[in-house]
């Protein structure tokens, strides 16, 4: 700026002493002294008024008047002076404009009166000024003069100033200019030739001048105050919906460019509570920034707007004004439906002189008003897109822990097996609980919540920042170690195991749980999230049986294939939808032959496959996590057909097998004591049949589940005995009621001394113990007699029945009735 003013003078400077300089005064009747024409200029330059064209505001004078004049009747040196200390004077002290902006002005001054002269002198030629050469020879030269050289130069300095360059002033200042110039030089030649003719009625020029600066002005204003409602209206238009940041921020520039402020500012205050939400500046700079100083205080809490001008008298606006280093300023309060939403404010309004108005408050309070209901949209569209995300994140996190859930959990392993390190593995661990359901079940559910956030937080605290953990549901939890070598996973595994079977305080308890860990690796045995879950369950499962703690998959214990993955999702189906039978097989007192029970034998006959074995699909069942439901299916069946039996005067036992995990499940004591309520079987004609191996998984709670269903009166019997590894001295612990001899000795008794042995040494202990004895697969009349001599109390086998479905059973039994007591053939042939 600087240097385009030192360019402006240097210019004005040489053309005043090249060609300013030698001119003689004009031959006029009258000559007005400087200190006339200095005041003209003064009054012209304090009494602009303003076109504004968007941001920028044009200040217009009424300067052709006395640089006209000028022209006529003063020595060309001395209009140069009038024009220069006249403007000074009104620029600096009215106007108060800063130096540079203010220097510049004189010098494009300077320049306009030097070259009006000498553009002036050149046309008029030897001629007199009050003739038509005269009167266009002056028009001629104020329109070059001031009009053009100020439309060159004011878009010039703003461009400078503003940094870029602007052509589009350049047609506004040039067409604004113009009707002005030619105005103002039309009632400066009028009054040249008053004066030349009649001084004395310059009085009626002057006049016309008042009345038509006071033209100008209210014409500017008018302008002004149209433009701006215009612009309301279109701003007003704009409702499109958008979050409260983005909306503020619209809300700013409208603001600063509707009222022309340099700097705008909104503050919204929080729902409730003063402090505030949101509070954005938007300087001269197009800058968002955080606002400077506190907003008005009356205006927030008095809900009114605050209009302070310039150099205000209340002490009050002139400290808030001092204190901001502002201006002038106008305060509005912003406030929706439920009440005040903030303020918005807008200060230093752009041009020399003109500063806010009333008008310009209402303007604002409209602007207020709209922006207020666009806010309270913006609110609006704040909360759903928090509820969406909120949403999003209770879909993927488990509600108690915070942690991810089983859909995050897999999109992130997928995600990590994606982002493929080389050499590296990805590791999926399945964590289950060792004793967590006991906490659950005798401390009540909210020391079992309390709990699983400890333990969350404690896996948590054992990984590195790269590593995720996630609940999948009850007390699994799953972790992910994105790129890991074997070992390292299996050491990560051991220290998680070791945290965990440290005591947790919940509510001042010291409560101790443990648990079992499998791991699988990507790509080693997977490359899907499912797949690697899976296998991370399968080891895991071992883990748990093999009572080692943590286990790394290895596919040759796995027993899962593809037909077994099918079978597992049909088996569930068979559980929900009653496609499982139930058959019967009998059993008989030895000495009398008398039918004393049945045993409950679980079939699956699959629509593809056929018949399915029970070795096969219990063992799929166990380890899908299907034998809570096919036992109680089973259960439900049986106990069904035992109130059957019942109300025709049958009175048979009935024996329903168990596997390991309902031993570990603490509810199946009283899910049977609600079947038996509801069939009104008494607990005596139910027999459970447990493995030796079900014992030994986690005796503890074996026991307390057994004693549970013992107290009831609920019979139990070991299976498959001699089989497992059971020490015959805890046999004596059991709350068992009789044994049941494995087949595999019963039906090599005859051949094999070694069975023989066995049978009749477990006869001998079970009757020592006072138990019952139960000899499995009696297949024929001589191992019917030798158990018989041996003292066996009762029978099961093909020599008896096969196990068959209940219709055949009844037909069976029918037929006995009728028959010797003691079978002399297997005249059944396979059941079912
Ligand atoms: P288990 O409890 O030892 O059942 C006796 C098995 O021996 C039955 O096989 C039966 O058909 C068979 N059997 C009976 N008499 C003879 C005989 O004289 N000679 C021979 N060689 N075998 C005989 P099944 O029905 O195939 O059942 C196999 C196993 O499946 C059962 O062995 C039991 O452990 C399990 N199971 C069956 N039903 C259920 C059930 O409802 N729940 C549970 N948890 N397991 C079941
Ligand atoms: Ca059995
Ligand atoms: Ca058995």
């Amino acid at each position: 700026m600087w240097a385009l003013t030192t360019v402006l003078a240097a210019a004005a400077g040489g053309l005043h002493v090249a060609a300013v300089g030698p001119l003689a005064p004009l031959q006029v009747p009258l000559r007005l002294p400087v200190w006339v024409l200095a005041t003209l200029f003064a009054l012209a330059e304090a009494s602009v008024f303003h076109v504004s064209f968007r941001r920028h505001v044009h200040s217009r004078s009424m300067s052709e008047v006395p640089l006209v004049l000028g022209l006529v009747f003063a020595r060309p040196d001395e209009l140069v002076l009038a024009h220069l200390t006249g403007s000074a004077l009104a620029l600096l002290l009215h106007r108060r404009q800063p130096v540079l902006k203010a220097s510049f002005n004189l010098a494009v001054f300077w320049l306009e009166a030097c070259t009006a002269i000498v553009l002036y002198r050149w046309l008029l030629g030897g001629g007199t000024p009050v003739t038509p050469r005269g009167w266009s020879a002056a028009l001629a030269a104020a329109l070059l003069a001031t009009w053009a050289l100020r439309a060159l130069a004011v878009p010039l300095a703003i461009s400078v100033y503003e940094g870029r360059w602007q052509p589009h002033i350049f047609r506004w200042v040039l067409v604004a200019s113009m009707v002005a110039t030619v105005t103002n030089t039309s009632l400066a030649l009028l009054a040249v030739t008053i004066l030349w003719f009649q001084p004395a009625a310059v009085w009626f020029v002057a006049v016309v001048a008042v009345v038509m600066s006071c033209a100008y002005r209210g014409y500017g204003s008018w302008r002004q105050r149209h433009d701006s409602l215009e612009r309301l209206h279109e701003l007003t238009r704009i409702d499109e919906p958008m979050p409260t940041e983005a909306m503020a921020r619209t809300l700013l520039e409208q603001a600063r460019d509707l009222l022309q402020a340099e700097i705008a500012e909104v503050v919204l205050t929080a729902p409730r509570g003063n402090r505030p939400s949101l509070s954005l500046a938007l300087g001269p700079d197009d800058r968002f920034r955080e606002p400077r100083g506190a907003p008005l205080i009356e205006v927030v809490e008095g809900r009114r707007a605050v209009l302070a001008r310039r150099n205000p008298s209340t002490p009050a606006l002139r400290a808030f004004l001092h204190a901001r280093a502002l201006k002038d300023a106008m305060v509005v309060p912003l406030s929706g439906k439920g009440g005040a939403l903030g303020t918005l404010l807008v200060g230093n309004r752009l041009g020399d002189v003109s500063t806010f108005g009333v008008w310009d408050l209402k303007l604002f309070e409209t602007l207020a008003n709209h922006a207020s209901m666009a806010l309270e949209n913006s609110a609006l569209i704040d909360r759903l897109r928090q509820e969406a995300a909120d949403r999003e994140h209770q879909a993927l996190h488990d509600s108690l822990t915070g942690l991810p859930n089983r859909g995050l959990f897999h999109e992130q392993v997928q995600a990590a097996i994606a982002a493929d390190v080389t050499g590296a593995r990805v590791a999926v661990m399945l964590i289950d609980l060792d004793r967590f359901k006991d906490v659950n079940d005798t401390l009540g559910h909210h020391t079992g919540d309390r709990l699983l956030q400890q333990i969350g937080a404690r896996i948590r605290d054992a990984l590195r920042p790269c590593d995720s953990i996630a609940r999948l549901g009850g007390d699994e939890f799953a972790v992910l170690l994105p790129a890991v070598a074997g070992a390292v996973a299996v050491r990560v595994a051991e220290r998680i195991r070791a945290r965990l079977c440290q005591p947790f305080d919940v509510d001042d308890m010291l409560l101790q749980v443990g648990g079992s860990i499998g791991i699988a690796l990507a790509p080693d045995h997977g490359h899907s999230s499912s797949i690697l879950l899976r296998c991370a369950d399968v080891a895991m499962y071992h883990a748990k049986l093999s009572q080692s703690g943590v286990e790394l998959y290895a596919p040759e214990r796995d027993q899962y294939s593809p037909r077994r993955l099918t079978l597992v999702c049909e088996l569930q189906a068979a559980i929900a939808g009653s496609g499982l039978a139930v058959h019967y097989q009998p059993q008989a007192e030895l000495r009398t032959g008398r039918v004393v029970g049945v045993e409950a034998l679980v079939r699956w006959h699959h629509p593809v496959h056929g018949p399915i074995a029970p070795d096969e699909f219990i063992p799929l069942a166990e380890q899908a996590g299907l034998i809570r439901g096919l036992t109680r299916y089973v259960l439900r069946c049986v106990l069904q057909q035992c109130q059957r039996w019942r109300s025709t005067g049958v009175d048979l036992t009935v024996a329903v097998n168990l596997s390991v995990r309902n031993l570990l499940d603490l509810e199946l004591p009283d899910e049977v004591a609600r079947l038996l309520v509801e069939f009104q079987v008494p607990a005596r004609m139910l027999r459970l049949e447990i493995t030796e191996s079900c014992m030994m998984t986690d005796p503890r709670r074996t026991e307390e589940v057994l004693a549970k269903l013992r107290g009831m009166g609920v019979s139990l019997a070991i299976d498959d005995f001699g089989t497992g590894y059971s020490s015959l001295s805890s046999l004596g612990r059991l709350p068992v009621d009789e044994i049941k001899i494995d087949r595999s000795f019963v039906t090599k008794m005859l051949s094999a001394a070694s069975d023989a042995v066995i049978v009749r040494s477990t006869i001998d202990l079970a009757r020592n113990l006072g138990l019952r004895v139960v000899a499995e697969g009696v297949e024929d009349r001589a191992t019917w007699n030798r158990l018989v001599t041996l003292g066996c109390d009762v029978a099961q086998g093909y020599y008896l029945s096969h196990p068959v479905t209940i219709a055949r059973l009844d037909d069976w039994l029918r037929t006995r009735a009728s028959q010797p007591v003691i079978p002399t053939a297997a005249t059944w042939g396979a059941g079912g």
